[in-house]
């Protein structure tokens, strides 16, 4: 738990073996917050002391496969079970689903949603659209989804922050929240001021 005040420094971690941690970083610099401290995520150890994390988008097979390797899935899993607050963006969000369609085991098995990768079609299929979102003030926000996992089934305390004609595409339960789409790959820093509020709220 992070007061958010004083001179303690907020340490959120970017989950950083594959896919998008960089703009991650990038988006949570833009934020200014002065006492924020971003960090890299590459190793067991460096999940110790964390007071939020980011799962990037990318490919959730090489993800899971790097977690197994090295040695990252039960240090992880065990942390966000005991309530590390949690942002999984697209891959991230496969990885955190409790249910995966096609797959006999899920990654980290943390959150009661079932997903279906690739939900919105292939590379080429790939769009940008507009979307309302409880938590992020102000006008539409203008996302993007790549190859993007679809929420196919929610637990009953699974919230519903945004749907796309009617497909939940941002979901939050207890500490941890997903996002279909990629926040990251627009200059609009509301999401990421969202999940440091939501780190601040637990
Ligand atoms: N389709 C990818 C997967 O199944 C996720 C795509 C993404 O993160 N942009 O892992």
């Amino acid at each position: 738990m992070h007061s958010g005040g004083g001179s303690k420094p907020l340490i959120i971690g970017v989950l950083a073996l594959q896919g998008g941690n960089l703009e991650h970083a990038a988006l949570l610099d833009r934020l200014g917050l002065p006492n924020l401290q971003v960090t890299a995520i590459r190793s067991a150890g460096e999940l110790e002391g964390l007071d939020g994390i980011i799962l990037p988008g990318g490919e959730s097979t090489a993800q899971g496969l790097l977690l197994e390797h090295f040695g990252m899935v039960e240090p992880l899993r065990q942390l966000i079970r005991d309530g590390l607050p949690v942002w999984g963006t697209c891959a991230g969000m496969i990885l955190l689903a409790k249910g995966v369609e096609g797959q006999a085991v899920s990654v980290l098995d943390c959150m009661d949603i079932t997903v279906r990768r690739n939900w919105y079609g292939s590379q080429l299929e790939s769009f940008i659209t507009e979307i309302a979102m409880e938590g992020i003030p102000g006008d539409l926000a203008e996302v993007v989804f790549i190859r993007a996992p679809g929420v196919v089934s929610t637990g009953v305390d699974v919230e519903v922050l945004a749907s796309v004609l009617g497909q939940p595409v941002a979901c939050r339960q207890r500490n941890m929240i997903v996002t279909a789409f990629h926040p990251e790959l627009t200059e609009d820093t509301r999401f990421h001021r969202f999940f440091i509020d939501h780190v601040l709220s637990l």
